[in-house]
C-alpha cells in the first residue's frame, strides 16, 4: 500500500510521520517544490525582533529526519497534475526538468496556502514584500538589518502584519500599519480587545493608518518610495504586504470538490469527494464547531491536527473523526498577551448567529500579590442552546492558556451555565479564589457576590 503526500510543511510532515508510525509497512512518498520543511512562520517576526538568533531553530524537522523514519522525501519536486481516475500524480523535478508519473493507493494533498496578491499598481516594485516562507524571511531580515531602510509600512493588520509591526518597531524602524478595516485583527477579536492592543501600539510609536484602502505603490528607479491610499501618501523604504491567503488548489479543479473560495471540501475524516484523496492543512476547509459552518482555518496547529486525522484514517480505515475545530489562536505584542477561540460577537452577527456575551474585567490575582494585573475576558454563547461559541482574553500577565480550556469546552458542548462549575484550581500566585472565568460565568447567572 502506497500513500503519496503532496506538500511537506506542517500538515504534510505530520501526515507522513503519522502514517509511518501507525503502519511501518506502508510505502510513504512526499513531494515538495521547496527546499525545506517544517518552517515556523511565526518565527519571522521573532527573528526580525532579535529574539531568534539562529533561524535554523525555526525548523523542527528536516528531509533527513523524515528519510531516517523510512519516508521517501523528494524536495524540489513540483506536483503538476492529477489523474484521479488512474490514481496517478504527475511530478516535475525542478532541478533536471524531468517529468514523471507516480501511482498511489491513497493521496494526501497538503499544498497549503499562498499570500493574496491583488493587481494594485506598483505591487511588483522592489521593496514590496510578501511574508510566507523561509525565502521571504531571509529577505525581510536582510532589509531589517539594512540601516538605509528607516521607514517600514505594513499593509494588512492580521496577526502576521501586527507581529511584524512590533518586531520592526522594536528594532528601531519607523513603522506605519495600514488596513482597510478600522481596527486590527477584526477576524479574531472584538473591539474591546483590539482597542487595548491598538493603544499599546500607538504608545510604542506605531503610526496607525486604519480604515485606509491601498490604491497604488509609487517608486523611483524600480524601488518603492510611497504607499498611496484613499486618504493620502505614506513615504516608505520597505513594505510588507500581508492581506490574506488563498488555498493552493488550482490543479484540482474538476478533480475533487472545492468550495467557492477554492478550498478543498472534506468530511470529518479529511477525505475529499474522491475517497482515496485526503486533504489537510491550509488548503482544506474544516468543520468549525463554534459556528457550525465549514471554512478554512489557516493555523499551523490545525494543519498538524488534520495531518494526524488523515493519516490515522488511511492507516486504520476511517476510525478517527475530527472533533471539529475552533480556530484557537494567541498573540503577544509589546508584552500584552491576547488569545481567542471560536467566533467573536462581530463575527457571529455577520454570520446571522444569535449570541449573547459577557465582557468582564478584574484583577487576575488577589490584590495582596505584587504580580497582580488587570485581565479582560469575554465569553460568547448561543442564545438558544446556551452552548459557548467563543471567548477572548487579554492581560499583561499570561492567561492565554485559559483558551485551551475554552477550546475544549466549545468542542465538548459546554454551556454558559456550566462554566462556573468547571473545576478551576486556586492559588494566589495564579488567580483569585473566584477566578475571573468563574466569576464571569457567575455574573451571567446573577451570582457575582462581589457586585452590589
Ligand atoms: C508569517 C506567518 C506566521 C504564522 N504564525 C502562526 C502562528 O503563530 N501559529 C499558527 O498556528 N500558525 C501560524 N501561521 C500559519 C501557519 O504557518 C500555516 O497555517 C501553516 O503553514 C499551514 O501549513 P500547511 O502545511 O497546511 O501549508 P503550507 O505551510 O502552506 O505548506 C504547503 C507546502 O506545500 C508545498 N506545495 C504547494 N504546492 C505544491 C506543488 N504544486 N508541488 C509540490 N509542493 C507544493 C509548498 O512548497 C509548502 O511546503 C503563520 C503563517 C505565517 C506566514
Amino acid at each position: 500500500m502506497k500513500t503519496i503526500v503532496i506538500g511537506t510543511n506542517h500538515a504534510g510532515t505530520t501526515a507522513t510521520r503519522t502514517l509511518k508510525r501507525l503502519n511501518p509497512e506502508m510505502e510513504v512518498t512526499t513531494y515538495d517544490k521547496g527546499e525545506n520543511i517544517s518552517f515556523l512562520g511565526c518565527g519571522i517576526a521573532l527573528w526580525v525582533k532579535g529574539e531568534v538568533k539562529d533561524p535554523q531553530g525555526l525548523f523542527y524537522a528536516s528531509p533527513k529526519v523524515l528519510a531516517e523514519e523510512g519516508i521517501t522525501v523528494k524536495m524540489g519536486h513540483e506536483w503538476i497534475g492529477l489523474d484521479a481516475a488512474n490514481k496517478t500524480v504527475k511530478i516535475k523535478n525542478l532541478a533536471t526538468g524531468e517529468i514523471f508519473d507516480d501511482k498511489y493507493d491513497n493521496l494526501i494533498l497538503a499544498t497549503g496556502s499562498w499570500p493574496i496578491i491583488p493587481p494594485i499598481p506598483g505591487i511588483d516594485l522592489n521593496g514590496v514584500q510578501i511574508c510566507k516562507n523561509y525565502t521571504h524571511a531571509k529577505i525581510i531580515q536582510e532589509k531589517n538589518l539594512d540601516k538605509s531602510i528607516k521607514k517600514v509600512t505594513v499593509v494588512g493588520a492580521g496577526y502576521i502584519g501586527v507581529e511584524l509591526v512590533e518586531a520592526f518597531a522594536e528594532f528601531g524602524k519607523e513603522v506605519t500599519l495600514i488596513d482597510v478595516a478600522d481596527r486590527i485583527m477584526p477576524a479574531y477579536y472584538d473591539e474591546e480587545f483590539t482597542s487595548l492592543m491598538e493603544k499599546r501600539m500607538v504608545d510604542n510609536g506605531i503610526t496607525m493608518a486604519l480604515g485606509q484602502m491601498v490604491k497604488e505603490f509609487k517608486g523611483k528607479d524600480g524601488k518603492v518610495t510611497h504607499v498611496v491610499t484613499d486618504k493620502g501618501e505614506i513615504a516608505t523604504d520597505f513594505v510588507i504586504f500581508s492581506v490574506g491567503i488563498k488555498p493552493q488548489t488550482e490543479l484540482l479543479k474538476g478533480q475533487v470538490e472545492l468550495n467557492e473560495r477554492g478550498a478543498i471540501k472534506a468530511n470529518d475524516y479529511m477525505q475529499t469527494s474522491d475517497k482515496n484523496i485526503y486533504a489537510v492543512g491550509d488548503c482544506v476547509e474544516l468543520y468549525n464547531i463554534a459556528t457550525n459552518t465549514h471554512g478554512p482555518i489557516a493555523l499551523a496547529t490545525t494543519a498538524v491536527r488534520t495531518g494526524i486525522i488523515a493519516a490515522a484514517n488511511i492507516a486504520n480505515g476511517n476510525s478517527l473523526k475530527s472533533p471539529g475545530f475552533t480556530g484557537a489562536n494567541g498573540i503577544q505584542i509589546f508584552d500584552f498577551k491576547m488569545a481567542s477561540v471560536g467566533v467573536s460577537v462581530e463575527g457571529a452577527k455577520r454570520m446571522g448567529m444569535e449570541v449573547e456575551e459577557k465582557f468582564f474585567t478584574d484583577n487576575d490575582r488577589p490584590e495582596f500579590m505584587s504580580t497582580t494585573k488587570q485581565v479582560w475576558f469575554k465569553v460568547i454563547w448561543d442564545k438558544k442552546t446556551r452552548r459557548i461559541v467563543g471567548a477572548q482574553i487579554a492581560s499583561e500577565n499570561n492567561h492565554t492558556e485559559v483558551m485551551y480550556m475554552m477550546a475544549l469546552g466549545i468542542q465538548k458542548g459546554l454551556t454558559i451555565d456550566e462554566l462556573p462549575l468547571v473545576d478551576i484550581f486556586f492559588l494566589p500566585h495564579f488567580n483569585k479564589p473566584y477566578n475571573f472565568v468563574t466569576l464571569a460565568g457567575l455574573e451571567v447567572l446573577g451570582l457575582n457576590y462581589f457586585k452590589k
